[in-house]
């Protein structure tokens, strides 16, 4: 089946699945709705696609976070910055009047975006210095070779007083970051970082990275704060932090 058959396919699964998947076992807080369980995604994720809106463990994560730090936040928040934009949370901003919204990505190949998402790189973006108020950028920088040049970047079009939240995937078991350019394979680089298309495999390093670029980081440790029973309800990837950086 080619690639276009297959998201078809797909599609027309998940417009069934989120009506025949309604319950009380697991909650969206995206979405709003109850369902017996989330579909599985990526590896060995059993229980995390929303079947109703999309969202995954982290766009959940977010969620919970910025409605819990500023409830009003779609009314308050002026110019946004959303790298490689969830269908999901781009709605939500595209939709939001009060906000100046510009979602962007590489377009690489074999995805799909949502209309209206522009083209850039991260590593260079073309926008003036302290223009957004806030930027979104969740799980992009694993991808990017030089993920430091694209923290600078992301310092530079913040506004001072403004925030981030830029999140990857980390092993916390690893102080160093892992990473090896000479591996340049797609299935090399699945062998070596877990992913066909990452470049790296981030440690608890990432904080420091992020501080010598510029920015202050707050580890935001949400799975904690919730009992187990909403950890299961929410359908959260165990232990994942969230990482809200600032520009003073
Ligand atoms: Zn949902």
């Amino acid at each position: 089946m080619n690639n276009r058959n297959n998201r078809i396919v797909k599609s027309i699964q998940r417009r069934v699945l989120k009506y025949l998947l309604r319950g009380d076992n697991l909650f969206c807080p995206i979405c709003n709705k109850g369902f017996i369980t989330f579909l599985p995604y990526g590896v060995n994720r059993a229980n995390a696609l929303c079947p109703y809106c999309g969202s995954l463990e982290r766009t959940r994560l977010f969620w919970l976070y910025v409605m819990q730090r500023e409830p009003d936040f779609f009314l308050k928040t002026k110019r946004v910055l959303h790298i490689a934009p969830e269908r999901i949370l781009f709605n939500k901003f595209s939709s939001a009047s009060e906000i100046d919204y510009y979602p962007g990505d590489l377009f690489t190949e074999g995805w799909k975006y949502p209309k209206g998402t522009i083209k850039l790189d991260v590593t260079d973006l073309k926008f003036e210095n302290n223009f957004f108020d806030f930027v979104l950028c969740s799980h992009v920088l694993e991808h990017v070779p030089d993920d430091k040049k694209a923290m600078r970047e992301l310092y530079r079009v913040l506004k001072p007083g403004g925030w981030a939240i830029l999140q990857v995937p980390i092993e916390m078991s690893r102080e160093i970051t892992y990473e090896d350019f000479s591996i340049t394979t797609a299935k090399d680089r699945l062998d070596a970082f877990g992913q066909f298309d990452h470049v790296r495999i981030y440690g608890r390093d990432y904080v420091h990275r992020l501080q010598e670029v510029g920015f202050e980081v707050l580890v935001i440790d949400i799975w904690n704060s919730l009992s187990p029973n909403e950890r299961f309800k929410l359908g959260l990837l165990p232990e994942e932090d969230l990482f809200v950086v600032n520009k003073l």
